[in-house]
């Protein structure tokens, strides 16, 4: 994690505290949601996704600090590493079938 990003996030976690933070992480996700469903039926623009998305990784980089870093940091490696396997076997069977 970039550390000027790391070290705003864990201001905003001392100045307005862990609850407070954690809702607003709720609520971002809400709002992405809603965008992404918006952007689908036409009655959102890009740049509306785009904002919603920024804010997520505002707060989903604030929730990695609430519920610890090295652990979730070893999780998104994990992950990652599970889906590289899983695009190469997809590649695997679609160079089979042709
Ligand atoms: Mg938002």
């Amino acid at each position: 994690m970039k550390e000027e990003i790391r070290n705003i996030c864990k201001d905003a976690i001392e100045v307005w505290g862990i609850e407070p933070q954690a809702r607003i992480a709720e609520e971002e996700a809400a709002e992405l949601i809603v965008a992404l469903e918006h952007f689908r039926r036409g009655r959102a623009t890009m740049d509306e996704v785009r904002t919603e998305i920024a804010d997520i990784l505002i707060t989903a980089t604030q929730l990695a600090i609430i519920f610890g870093e090295d652990e979730v940091s070893a999780e998104f490696n994990r992950k990652l590493a599970r889906l590289k396997a899983r695009i190469e076997e997809s590649k695997r069977n679609i160079n089979k079938r042709n």
